[in-house]
């Protein structure tokens, strides 16, 4: 079931442009209009789910698939030096388009992005307990 209010549908269906790169049966990429770095893409699944807690796990599968096949292909076209993958789920994550997608950045040694925050510190007894709610 595709949203008719949700952008990324819209590019699914054809509906608004966009710069595609790759399809599948179950994904479509593009580029990312307001790009992090020079080949920013967005990997989506067709089928519309909100974010990460809601898709379905073969859509979820298949975009894993296409983001690594987009990925080598930029290590293989651009000569990148890394890439990084990245998902947020939900306003407090940073999530702006909720259609479920991953962003593929390919990182160059001297492009200009950073980490936006640096790791804390832990104590063991803090780290135990946190890891205690996590479990089954
Ligand atoms: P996020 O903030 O993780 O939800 O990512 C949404 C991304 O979609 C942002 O990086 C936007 O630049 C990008 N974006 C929004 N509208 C479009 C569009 N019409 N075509 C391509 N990318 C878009
Ligand atoms: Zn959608």
């Amino acid at each position: 079931m595709n949203d008719g209010d949700c952008i990324f549908c819209k590019i699914v269906a054809g509906e608004l442009p966009a710069e595609r790169v790759d399809e599948d049966g179950h994904t479509i990429a593009f580029m990312d209009i307001n790009p992090w770095t020079r080949g920013h893409a967005l990997v989506i699944p067709r089928e519309h789910s909100r974010n990460l807690y809601e898709v379905g796990e073969d859509d979820l599968g298949h975009v894993a698939v296409a983001s690594k096949r987009l990925a080598r292909r930029m290590r293989d076209r651009f000569g990148c030096h890394g890439v990084n993958l990245l998902n947020s789920c939900e306003p407090a994550a940073w999530q702006t388009v909720f259609h479920f997608h991953v962003h593929v950045i390919p990182r160059f040694r001297d492009d200009p992005l950073r980490l936006p925050g640096s790791p804390l510190k832990a104590e063991a007894a803090e780290l135990a307990a946190v890891a205690a709610e996590l479990r089954d």
